[in-house]
């Protein structure tokens, strides 16, 4: 079983990357942030709670996030493994990861961050917002807090995955092919 953890800030090509691990690895591909959105369309009790946080570019708070990660997990209780897309982003929620996955009888094989400029960042995710309709990809100073969230709370599990000799990193620019190749080879290793 391969589970994949993909890190990097908002726009680093996190989702457009899992779906193509996701074929040729045959993974479930689970991204926290589509399960909110999921959530917020179909106005849910957790869409409600979480729409105030994702509107701000907050991170929506961690029991929320993990009960509603573990609930995903157990749905594809067939699965051949995992592409964790933004997810953890606290430390706190990679320690849930790591104890659930282990009650499982699983781990997290290999987080892998995709790095670009901020500046490269901002432009992919104002022109995203263009056609997305996602009003935090629409607003530079929200995006600029999402990168400020990421820094305060996820730029942590760098040291975190790095202590169990399971950080990776790749330059998240280029083409989406050259990307993907990038991560496989790390893939392809395990
Ligand atoms: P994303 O689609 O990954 O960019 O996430 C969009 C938004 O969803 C984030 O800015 C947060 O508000 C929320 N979110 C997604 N994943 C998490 C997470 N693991 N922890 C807390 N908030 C999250």
């Amino acid at each position: 079983m391969i589970n994949i953890v993909l890190f990097g800030k908002p726009g680093a090509g996190k989702g457009t990357q899992a779906e193509f691990l996701k074929s040729q690895y045959q993974l479930v591909h689970i991204s926290t942030g589509d399960v909110f959105r999921y959530n917020i369309k179909n106005t849910t009790d957790l869409g409600k709670l979480a729409q105030s946080y994702m509107d701000q570019g907050d991170l929506v708070p961690d029991s929320v996030t993990i009960n509603m990660l573990e609930a995903e997990v157990e749905k594809n209780h067939d699965a051949k493994g995992f592409i964790f897309d933004g997810f953890p982003r606290t430390t706190a929620q990679a320690e849930a990861l790591d104890a659930f996955l282990s009650k499982k009888e699983m781990q997290v094989t290999a987080t892998i961050a995709l790095e670009a400029t901020d500046d490269e960042l901002v432009e992919r995710l104002l022109k995203r917002g263009e056609t997305s309709g996602r009003s935090d990809d629409q607003d530079e100073a929200k995006i600029r807090n999402r990168f400020d969230e990421y820094n305060q709370k996820t730029a942590p599990l760098r040291s975190f995955y790095t202590n169990q000799s399971k950080f990776h990193s790749v330059n998240g620019i280029g083409t989406i092919d050259e990307i993907t190749a990038r991560l496989t080879s790390i893939i392809d290793r395990f």
